[in-house]
């Protein structure tokens, strides 16, 4: 049986992934969204405030929904999975997953995920105190106590919004200077429930069912400590999902899939935006751009007469 070849195939469904779909439909190209429901990191912030247009502050769900919505209406068309491995044959890709699809060209969102710190108590914890995810698993926290690891925006943003569910946060980094915005560092040095521990890094997640205590060793002056926890919010930053196209495109030494300002990696006919591509600025508003330009690359490359 002859499988019909889609002009487009984008894999991938937050930010990034829809609106390369917005886009794509509305240059007229005939588009399919393979993505697991879900709608990637962008989905898991509680409150985005520097999305413009939204003065008073979205959730990042809601915001994933609405552009998912928008791409609907666009004539995108949006199956639930997982792909596991693209394969370049002469005229066209086979994308691999649950089914099997032909496209012309592929457009690569399936951003990031969280990276872990790679402690003891880290994974036998993980559900039973340890989380990713502040969004998810913050409200098991009413007035608790929680630690919240790194320093970047994510820590600063989600141990912000912590604050108001959690009795106390700590926020433990491993460094005096926070690498995150200086803004979101203002509003965390301001917040009489974060308490900071800086300098400082976790040495091991301890409990017996559930995490009860973290352990700590100061950087400067080696000395340890044990604090009492219910939980810890682990932001150590994030790890690209590059590894089902590794073999077909470019990666950069974190896995970051390089591209050029077009979006257009080193393989004819596959583009990547959003987090999964090699950038040093990741935000809701870049991956948006970036999935808007890789669509008019496919569109250049399915029309190469334009
Ligand atoms: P990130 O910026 O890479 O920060 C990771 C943090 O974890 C750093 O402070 C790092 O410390 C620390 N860290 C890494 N490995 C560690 C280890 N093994 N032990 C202890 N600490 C460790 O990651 P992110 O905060 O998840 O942000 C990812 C991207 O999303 C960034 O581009 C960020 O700007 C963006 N983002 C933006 C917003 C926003 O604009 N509102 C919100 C969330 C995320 P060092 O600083 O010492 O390296």
């Amino acid at each position: 049986m002859n499988k019909e070849i889609i002009p487009l195939i984008i894999v991938g469904g937050g930010p990034a992934g829809l609106t390369a779909g917005i886009y794509s439909c509305r240059f007229g190209i005939k588009s399919l969204l393979i993505s697991p429901f879900g709608g990637g990191l962008a989905a898991s912030i509680d409150r985005i405030e520097n999305f413009p247009g939204f003065p008073e502050e979205i959730n990042g769900m809601d915001l994933v929904n609405r552009m998912r919505e928008q791409a609907e209406k666009f004539g995108l068309e949006i199956v639930n999975g997982q792909v596991h491995r693209i394969e370049a044959k002469e005229k066209y890709f086979k994308v691999l997953g649950e089914d099997e699809w032909l496209s012309q060209a592929v457009i690569v969102a399936t951003g990031a995920e969280p990276k872990k710190l790679g402690v003891p108590g880290e994974e036998k914890f993980r559900g039973k105190g340890v989380s990713y995810c502040a969004t998810c698993d913050g409200p098991f926290f009413k007035e608790k106590g929680v630690v919240v690891a790194g320093g970047g925006d994510s820590a600063l943003q989600e141990a912000l919004y912590l604050s108001q569910i959690a009795n106390q946060v700590t926020l433990v980094h491993r460094r005096e200077q926070f690498r995150g915005s200086s803004y979101l560092a203002k509003k965390v040095r301001e917040n009489p429930k974060i308490h900071l521990k800086l300098n400082s890094i976790i040495k091991e997640i301890l409990g017996k069912e559930r995490v009860e205590e973290i352990s700590l060793k100061s950087v400067d002056t080696q000395v340890e400590e044990t604090i009492k926890a219910d939980g810890i919010f682990i932001y150590a930053g994030i790890k690209p999902n590059s590894e089902f196209v590794q073999d077909l495109v470019e990666l950069d030494p974190q896995g970051g899939i390089i591209t050029d300002q077009n979006m257009r990696t080193s393989r004819e006919g596959i583009f990547a935006c959003g987090d999964v591509r090699a950038s040093a600025f990741r935000q809701v508003i870049t991956a948006c751009a970036d999935g808007a330009l890789a669509a008019r690359s496919a569109y250049l490359f399915l029309n190469p007469e334009e």
